[in-house]
């Protein structure tokens, strides 16, 4: 028996069926989508947020607003739902395992605890035969100088714990900017990684029932600016070899940690064609925005089936695509030159009603299919155009 999942509970292999009640905790994008999906298939919706305008509680059945270790809002919630799921990684571990004593919750405290924190992610990942790349704890400004024995620079300094969107990460030319950046950083807990030159990165989204069954969607490459995902192409144009090694390595992680529900998994590729292992985010992935609109279920329904302990839905590509976000920028002053994102019919646009634009803040996304009338990557590349104003260049993804 994996001790990872040692809490699963014998009803947790039955099946939940539409009127059952559902819970998730976070209110972000991520949980506005898995409400859709919920509410399409004729659940009930529970979300628990602090905010109450957050995306998911705009349009859950019932919103809770507490905190996401409030005692008394945990219990209603466990009281309450047939089966709770999470929309971001940083729900503390102590909820779920209290949600666990009460109800049905996938994916497990233990998957998610690992995902907190870079250290026990990479050791994990390495364990179960993944690559991250080479790095070094560094939990004390005296380690920085053996942490620099282990990792050549150039590197990058990234707190263990709480980074996202390239937040929380000091790219390192010298071993002054480690100290610089250590103390930048506050003194955290941090990982220092080799920085390798990236000829392109890739992600892998799969969802796994409790019965073990698995379903990958197809990998998508993946383009960051400063730090944040810019846009997901799929087919991602990479080797047949490359992304088949990524999606086995995908799913060896996922069975090693005995993992329930999406699990989304990012990958370097470097100039000589290895694949390394980034990191992982239990739960449905920016990255796989796309299976909204080019896949015969999106990550969201996926999600839904392997917590109510369903059969996995068909994750075969129907259309290329590029997903390009929207980020609070294109929001600011004038906006978007709405007649071009309008007036292009294969775009799909997304936005996820947040009240506040601001600069980096992902506000919603476009998926760019692409038609024989054009192919993904250049509308992706006219989107990016519009979202920058009347006038706008289209520039390359
Ligand atoms: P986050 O949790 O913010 O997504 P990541 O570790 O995924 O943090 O880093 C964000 C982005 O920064 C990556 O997608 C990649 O573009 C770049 N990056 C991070 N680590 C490295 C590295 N070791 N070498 C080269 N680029 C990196
Ligand atoms: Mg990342």
């Amino acid at each position: 028996m994996n001790t990872d999942e040692a809490a699963a509970s014998p009803t947790d292999g039955v099946r939940l069926l539409p009127g059952a009640v559902l819970g998730v905790v976070g209110g972000g994008q991520l949980g506005r989508y898995f409400v859709l999906e919920a509410r399409r298939l004729g659940y009930d919706t529970w979300v628990l947020d602090p905010d109450a305008a957050a995306p998911a509680m705009q349009i859950a059945a019932h919103s809770l607003v507490a905190a996401y270790d409030d005692p008394d809002a945990l219990g209603r919630l466990g009281a309450v739902c047939d089966a709770v799921t999470i929309e971001f990684e940083n729900v503390p571990a102590t909820s779920l395992e209290r949600l666990s004593e009460l109800t049905r919750v996938a994916p497990g405290a233990a998957a998610v605890r690992l995902a907190q924190d870079r250290r026990l992610e990479k050791t994990r990942a390495a364990a179960l035969g993944l690559a991250p790349v080479r790095w070094a704890a560094v939990t004390s400004a005296s380690e920085i100088d053996s942490a620099l024995e282990r990792v050549t620079l150039p590197a990058i300094l990234k707190t263990a714990t709480l980074g996202y969107d390239g937040k929380g990460q000091r790219r390192c030319d010298s071993a002054a900017d480690v100290r610089a950046a250590f103390e930048a950083l506050g003194g955290r807990a941090c990982v220092l990684e080799q920085r390798i030159e990236l000829e392109a990165e890739l992600s892998v989204v799969l969802a796994r029932g409790f019965d073990g069954a698995v379903r990958t969607f197809p990998a998508a490459r993946n383009v960051h600016r400063n730090g944040i995902l810019h846009t997901s192409s799929v087919p991602s144009g990479l080797p047949d070899a490359l992304t088949g090694r990524a999606v086995e390595q995908t799913c060896t992680l996922a069975a090693g940690l005995d993992y329930v529900g999406v699990l989304g998994v990012e990958f370097f590729v470097d100039g000589a064609g290895s694949l390394w292992f980034n990191e992982m985010a239990p739960r449905p992935h920016n990255s796989g925005h796309y299976t909204l609109d080019a896949t015969v279920s999106s990550q969201f329904e996926q999600q839904l089936r392997a917590l109510c302990a369903l059969p996995l839905a068909s994750t075969e590509l129907l259309s290329p695509v590029t997903m390009l976000n929207v980020l609070g920028d294109s929001l600011l002053g004038e906006g978007p030159d709405w007649d071009r994102l309008f007036g292009d019919p294969d775009l799909r646009l997304h936005l996820y009603g947040k009240g506040e634009s601001r600069a980096g803040r992902k506000m919603g996304h476009v998926n760019c299919l692409g038609t024989p009338e054009g192919a993904a990557e250049r509308r992706a590349a006219e989107a990016s155009g519009a979202l920058a104003g009347r006038g706008g260049d289209s520039s390359p993804p």
